[in-house]
């Protein structure tokens, strides 16, 4: 590549090669603080204005979501209900009262919202670009603007952005907006989600995009974190080009996960409940790596039942009758606190009574849901395994597989903090198998917040003391000849799924849709050539070397 391209930079966060002219969204609707206070006859008039634009607001955004399916209807429903909201309605509603014009109170009822989910930090956190962009287009209701967002092009256009609001994403068509390229947002966020969704390249946390004109023509490397201004155009175009014929194979893999030479890795599903199994199901997965039983019950004030809980389980299972289910103990707390769980007072959740940890103080708690899985797993065909969240200790570990195994269960844990990562040929020793979380393996190796948008460059699972962990634990699995699986989101980059595989797990877990990417990807490459792309990315000091080392191992 010649030296007078410029290049920028960012965490790629979905893979891809897209080449096009830049686009932006609409500018947001501009405020001015009124320095006017409102008659009292006004004051009514404005309520009704305010209310009058929030309900426009919300209905527009639920017409979309009816629209839409899958996770765009399920974001752009959630930020309709932002703007139907009582607390953010009845607090603009009194300052309104107190003299404030709507579009003012609008502006401020939602600071103080934004300020309270800033203060709370993690998936509230993350939510104030929603509020902003209820905000924004409450203003524009208000003052007879056009909706704020992203025009439609009339060709396939490259997507920049500051930070893209849900209800943004959520409409886009793949095939005219082909990469999302931002300056802001992490690996979780809104944009980062609906990116993967549409299987379009994403890359977010993006320095310097604000340099970058309408218009520009800019070749997206979402596999590299790398966006080329202004390339040689029919380089570019032929990126493009072989990325797609890519993207065909994958479309076209139907499984079982296995490499070139015909080594077997079982390509698995993450779900949350008994509908997303069943359309994990319509993928091609040998099974599910982790089921996250909280999420089923986050709003629960009580625990739920055995009864209740075998119910949910049952759904899961059934749905994968003959195969592989790995079900993981309530992991409550840090960015999923339970009301039944969790205290509220906690200083440092992430760092506090989550996971196995509830055991501590509730013992009880985990019987049920043993019980609740031995029980559910008997009345099945499915394969049943368990785990346990944030193992830390040996003796945790130990004392988990006791009472999985008592009830008839094949026993493991996570591998999620530094310390079990050090410990694993100890903890392996103790259970059947392990699975890595590399979602919090990175965020506490990294001692970066995986919400947190300024640190994504931190909690990206290619940072060498990242990679230089899971390779220990794998290499621990590989002498203990027992399954050492990863089921954090770096199982669904294929490029990393390789370097994985070469450095000994044996199973890769993700959002579903991940997987005939991660698949095909695995049916170009021979173990010995993962196993080199496992050397080379371990023997580089930063993320973007050790990509690029796996990449050039794989295809050389
Ligand atoms: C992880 O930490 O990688 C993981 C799979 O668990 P969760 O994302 O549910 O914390
Ligand atoms: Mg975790």
């Amino acid at each position: 590549m010649s030296d007078a391209i410029q290049q920028l930079t960012g965490t790629p966060v979905v893979s891809g090669i897209a080449y096009g002219p830049v686009i932006w969204p609409g500018p947001r609707p501009e405020f001015v603080a009124s320095t006017v206070e409102l008659s009292d006859v006004d004051r009514v008039r404005e309520v009704d204005r305010f209310s009058a634009a929030a309900a426009d607001v919300a209905a527009k955004l639920r017409d979309r979501a009816s629209a839409s399916t899958g996770v765009a209807a399920e974001v752009l429903s959630a930020t309709a209900s932002l703007a139907e909201d009582r607390g953010w309605l009845s607090a603009a509603g009194k300052l309104i009262n107190a003299g404030s014009p709507a579009a003012d109170a609008a502006v401020a009822a939602t600071k103080q919202f934004a300020d309270l989910f800033t203060k709370l930090g993690g998936l509230m956190a993350e939510r104030v670009t929603d509020l902003n962009d209820v905000r924004d287009r409450v203003l524009a209701a208000l003052t007879g603007s056009p909706e704020p967002g992203v025009p439609v092009p009339d060709s396939p256009s490259i997507l920049f952005a500051d930070d893209l609001a849900p209800a943004d994403t959520a409409g886009l068509d793949p095939q005219l907006v082909v990469a999302l390229v931002t300056r802001l947002g992490g690996p979780t966020s809104h944009t980062a989600i609906i990116a993967r969704q549409l299987g379009i390249p994403c890359i977010v946390a993006v320095g310097d995009l604000a340099t970058i004109g309408t218009g520009t023509s800019v070749l997206v490397d979402g596999t590299a974190g790398t966006v080329d201004v202004e390339p040689e155009p029919a380089a570019a175009r032929a990126a493009a080009t072989h990325w797609q014929a890519q993207a065909d194979l994958v479309a076209a893999w139907a499984g079982p996960g296995r490499t070139a030479d015909g080594i077997d890795v079982a390509v698995l599903a993450n779900v949350a409940d008994g509908a997303s199994a069943r359309a994990a199901s319509s993928k091609p997965v040998a099974g599910i790596g982790l089921f996250r039983t909280e999420l089923a019950f986050l709003d629960r004030a009580a625990a739920p039942t055995i009864a209740e809980q075998v119910t949910s389980y049952r759904g899961v299972f059934d749905a994968f009758s003959g195969l592989k289910v790995v079900i993981r103990t309530l992991d409550a707390g840090s960015d999923k606190p339970m009301k039944f769980v969790n205290s509220p007072e906690e200083a440092n959740p992430a760092l506090g009574v989550r996971g196995n940890r509830i055991a501590g103080a509730q013992p009880e708690l985990r019987e049920a849901q043993l019980d609740a899985i031995a029980s559910a797993a008997a009345a099945s065909d499915a394969d049943v395994w368990v785990m346990a969240p944030m193992i830390a200790t040996v003796a945790e570990a130990a004392e988990f597989a006791a009472l999985a195994r008592g009830r008839g269960l094949t026993a493991g844990v996570m591998i999620e903090v530094p310390a079990a990562a050090l410990l694993a040929p100890a903890i392996l020793a103790e259970v059947d198998f392990v699975s890595i979380g590399t979602n919090d393996l990175t965020q506490y190796t990294m001692a970066a917040d995986r919400m947190s948008a300024e640190l994504a460059a931190l909690t990206d699972p290619w940072q060498p003391a990242v990679l230089s962990l899971v390779s220990m634990v794998a290499a621990a699995g590989r002498a203990a000849g027992k399954p050492v699986g990863v089921c954090g989101e770096a199982a669904a980059d294929p490029l990393l799924a390789c370097v994985l595989v070469g450095m000994g797990v044996t199973s890769l877990s993700s959002a579903p849709v991940a997987a005939a990417a991660v698949g095909a990807r695995l049916g170009q490459v021979t173990m010995a050539s993962c196993e080199d792309a496992a050397r080379c990315a371990l023997n580089t000091a930063d993320p973007t070397a050790a990509r690029a080392a796996a990449s050039q191992a794989l295809s050389g």
